[in-house]
């Protein structure tokens, strides 16, 4: 499905609920009344399709990429948030009830207990939601907060759900309270898909640790094999989601990389930074320990650009790991086209494959630049960070305009190459990014 059918299905089904309020024929409300409704409407919307917007579904992630689906998840739940928060600020109030104030015909807002509790701790529960989410950092360990958020989120939905059709003047309606439960259902299944089918299903493919090796300062190369299968299909620039040493139905998964290439064979290999819990403790992960896989995922692949006339990387630290996929897979299939690699570190002990790089660059289609912030003495490669001077001295006009650039690193880098890149003229449908954090 293309992208711009993705965005008519989404606005769709967000819009579903106000269309069919809206010609269900009541008699109008004062202003604000309707206000407030269609505001709770369209909020309880956005909050139950938030669900497929997590990132673990391949046919959203894969075509409007995985940076962008989180983008949308954050924001539409920002704005769904406010709406629903404000909807019981913006009703007329009680003295809509008074004679008079309502306009014949007119159903009068409904405060019976029994439509308004749920509302109520659907309401609480969702500040609390955002609150959580907007300071998770450092409080909570990353995989209990996903699992929490998830949960609470459905709970939030279904409260929502049931104060809508108990207390809602227009999802008391049965088609529309018959949607309301159709979404919570897609919200409860889609829940259920990421943390128990899926990792159920892992369960019969099952990988071991086959290696695990220190490539540089904090970084680590990890390789899984597959047991009893074939391994995965995948494309240069995917992403795996992986558990080491848990069972296939674990909390415990991380997101990384791909940096193997298809054609290395069936074996995957990851380059790893050391970060937080799982990550440093890579060092005392013994070969064999048992794995899960859950991929391909990820919109970093070369497919929509097989016809650029060459490839510039630019890589920051352990963004390097997708770099490696792509180098690896163009040299497999000897194409023939120019590349680039841009690898920015801030030391030289960070720089990771430096010996692998430099073979492939010898008498090949590659040149590799290093960019480092903190350069030894006697450094003659690049200096500082990838600024827009640094690409235009790398890149030549024809290449700016007909090549495909692919970014991977840290968020700050990627947004200020995205810029430079853009104001030096390089559209941005030729521009592949990927962040390691959505934070
Ligand atoms: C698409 C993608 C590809 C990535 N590829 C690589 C890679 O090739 N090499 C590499 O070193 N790192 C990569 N990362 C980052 C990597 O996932 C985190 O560094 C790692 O999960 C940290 O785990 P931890 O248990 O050590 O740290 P924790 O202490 O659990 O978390 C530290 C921080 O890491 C991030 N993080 C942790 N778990 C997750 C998760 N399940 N999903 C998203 N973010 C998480 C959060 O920002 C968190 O605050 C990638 C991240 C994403 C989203």
């Amino acid at each position: 499905m293309p992208a711009a059918l993705l965005v008519l299905f989404y606005l769709g089904l967000t819009c579903a609920p106000l269309v069919m309020a809206a010609v269900q024929g009541h008699a109008p409300r004062p202003l604000r009344d309707e206000l407030a409704s269609g505001v709770a409407l369209a909020g309880l919307a956005i909050i139950l399709v938030e669900f497929v917007l997590s990132g673990r579904f391949r046919v959203i992630s894969g075509r409007i990429g995985m940076d962008v689906t989180m983008r949308l998840h954050q924001l539409l739940a920002r704005a769904a948030t406010v709406m629903i928060l404000l909807h019981p600020y913006l009703y007329a109030g009680p003295q809509s009830l008074r004679a008079g104030l309502t306009p014949p015909g007119s159903a009068p807002l409904n405060f019976d207990w029994l439509g308004l509790w749920p509302g109520i701790v659907a309401w609480l529960l969702l500040g609390a939601l955002m609150v959580m989410a907007l300071g998770r950092n450092g409080v909570f360990r990353h995989e209990h907060w996903r699992a929490m958020h998830g949960i609470m989120a459905l709970i939030v939905a279904g409260f929502g759900v049931l104060h809508a059709t108990r207390a809602g003047r227009y999802s008391a309606d049965p088609a529309l309270a018959m949607l309301w439960w159709g979404l919570f259902a897609v919200a409860a299944f889609s829940l259920l898909w990421v943390y128990v089918i899926k990792p159920a299903m892992k369960a019969r493919r099952p990988w071991r640790v086959s290696a695990v090796s220190r490539l540089a300062d904090r970084t680590w190369e990890l390789c899984l094999s597959p047991v009893g299968h074939k391994g995965l299909r995948y494309r240069p620039g995917h992403f795996a989601w992986i558990s080491v040493g848990k069972l296939a139905v674990s909390l415990d998964e991380n997101p990384f990389s791909i940096a193997s290439a298809p054609a290395d064979g069936p074996d995957l290999r990851f380059v790893i930074k050391e970060l937080g819990d799982f990550t440093s403790r890579l060092g005392e992960i013994k070969p064999g320990t048992p794995s899960y896989v859950d991929a391909p995922f990820g919109s970093l692949t070369l497919d929509r650009h097989r016809d650029a006339a060459g490839v510039a990387l630019i890589a920051g630290g352990v963004g390097i790991a997708p770099m490696l996929s792509h180098l690896r897979q163009l040299d497999a299939d000897a194409d023939p086209r120019p590349r680039l690699l841009l690898y920015a570190n801030r030391t030289v002990d960070q720089i990771v494959c430096g010996a692998e790089l430099d073979a492939r660059a010898k008498g090949g289609p590659l040149q590799v630049t290093h960019v480092l912030s903190e350069p030894p003495e006697g450094w003659t490669g690049e200096t500082g960070f990838v600024t827009a001077e640094v690409i235009q001295r790398h890149f030549a006009q024809d290449a700016l305009r007909t090549w495909v650039f692919v970014l991977c690193g840290p968020p700050p880098m990627l947004h200020a190459v995205e810029k430079a890149l853009m104001s030096l003229g390089v559209a941005p449908k030729n521009i592949l990014l990927e962040q390691f954090s959505y934070d």
